[in-house]
């Protein structure tokens, strides 16, 4: 087999060169032929004018069909029509893989799909120029999101999927078989990032894995999602939490935005400008803005999505702002482990572009106070044991949030849905591929 020299957007002029990828698009004009070849850097053209290359060449050129996987050998020469102005005159084509002729879907685009069409054929939706520019930008916002987090003294933990009792207790739990008894499936490392708060290692991240049964097919949310969760002590309010979430999200914009210029340009997005500080509404300050505008929202209850996105629209209409925090909500919205002052939770929600992407807050460090808060949430005590235990034994004051990764990704890209950033997702209806 040939051996792959570059990729496609690394030609030099002049220099002879060994591409792999796949036949995008094949053109035949009589006396010249093309082949548009693309790798996972871009598309190069194959040009065979009949004159410049062997007869044996010319001729295979025809037998190639779309999304069959080839190596060519040629040589480099500039050509203001070829995309990137660089073109290939072919001394040697190996076909490496043949494709069937009836393609399910179109990785050219010329044929659009529907969402469903693309999922259940996705390794050919990803081969979509547009499509492997999200994932490569994806990459890029976990590498931020590590160069930023480990500059803060961050220590970067795993911790275990399969746990015997629920975060929050909610509905949204997938229960397995777990050998003679029941267990679930972790909707989010909560409890295991506040138990490393009273081992002493007292900043730590996890790209985590959240599981949740979520009942209804929505554009925002999956049964199966990634998040950035971090929690830190010695904190004297949420403030400083909100502070390390800003300067995250910042961090990673910046970095996409300098190191995928081509592949924004290729979304069509523009990610500036780059606040370094986010606004913060108040919950009071987001109700009357509503009500305002004519939403009939009550005081008292969290935001739907209808409202989320109505106040997302205010919000970038008054102050030309994009990602905002909103704070202070009222306690009773907020799971048994935030902390608060009176009525109202130490706890924030961070929106982009009118949908939450993070929530965070100061957490409950007294174990009397958690354990109130539990029973008050109608709760059992005992299936928190384990954790309740850490907070008997010095735990220190602390806070975290868990930022999602597919919900930052949608909003920064401006998805239609957050399956489109997403590899393979699963939702209630889709547990395949
Ligand atoms: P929502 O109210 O939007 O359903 P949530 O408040 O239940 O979200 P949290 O428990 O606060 O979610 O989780 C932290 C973050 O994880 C959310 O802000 C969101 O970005 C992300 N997230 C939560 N659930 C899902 C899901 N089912 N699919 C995708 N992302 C999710
Ligand atoms: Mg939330």
């Amino acid at each position: 087999m040939l051996k792959r020299t570059c990729y496609s957007d690394n030609m030099k002029d002049g220099k002879e060169v060994v591409l792999t990828g796949w036949v995008h698009e094949r053109r035949d004009l009589g006396g010249i032929k093309f082949i548009l070849l693309r790798d996972r850097e871009g598309i190069a053209q194959i040009t065979a004018p009949k004159k410049k290359v062997s007869e044996e060449i010319f001729k295979s050129m025809d037998s190639l069909g779309r999304e069959w996987i080839i190596a060519v050998k040629g040589d480099v020469k500039s050509s203001p029509q070829a995309p990137g102005g660089l073109e290939v005159i072919p001394t040697e084509i190996e076909v490496i893989s043949m494709a069937e002729p009836s393609l399910p879907l179109d990785p050219s685009e010329k044929v659009d799909a529907d969402i469903d069409t693309r999922l259940d054929n996705r390794f050919l939706d990803i081969r979509k120029p547009r499509v492997t520019a999200i994932f490569k930008i994806r990459s890029d916002v976990l590498t931020a999101a590590r160069e930023y987090l480990l500059s803060q003294a961050f220590v970067e933990i795993q911790t275990p999927k399969i746990s015997a009792s629920g975060t929050e207790g909610g509905t949204e739990l997938f229960p397995i078989s777990y050998f003679e008894r029941e267990a679930f499936l972790a909707q989010s490392p909560q409890l295991y990032k506040q138990i490393m708060m009273a081992t002493g290692m007292d900043r730590v991240f996890e790209i985590a894995h959240y599981f949740r049964a979520e009942e209804s097919n929505t554009r925002r949310h999956l049964s199966e999602s990634d998040a950035i969760d971090i929690e830190m002590a010695f904190i004297e309010n949420e403030e400083e939490i909100m502070y390390i979430l800003e300067n995250l999200v910042s961090h990673i914009l910046k970095y996409v935005s300098e190191n995928r210029k081509k592949e924004l340009d290729l979304l069509g997005v523009d990610i500036s400008p780059l606040p370094k500080s986010f606004r913060r509404v108040t919950y009071d300050q987001a109700i009357s803005f509503l009500q305002e505008a004519g939403f009939n929202v009550r005081h008292g209850e969290d935001l739907g999505t209808e409202s989320e996105k109505a106040l997302g629209n205010i919000v970038k209409e008054k102050y030309g702002d994009d990602l905002y925090f909103l704070t202070k909500y009222p306690l009773s919205t907020k799971p048994f482990y935030t902390n608060f002052d009176g009525n109202v939770a130490r706890a924030f929600d961070l929106d982009y572009k009118g949908v939450e992407i993070s929530s965070g807050g100061q957490r409950i460090h007294n174990v009397d106070i958690l354990k109130t808060k539990i029973k008050e949430k109608g709760l059992s005590v005992s299936s928190f044991e384990a954790y309740l235990k850490t907070f008997r034994f010095g735990m220190p004051p602390h806070g975290g949030f868990g930022l999602g990764i597919d919900r930052l990704i949608m909003q920064m890209l401006n998805l239609e849905n957050i399956r489109e950033g997403v590899l393979f997702p699963h939702d209630r209806r889709r547990l395949e591929p």
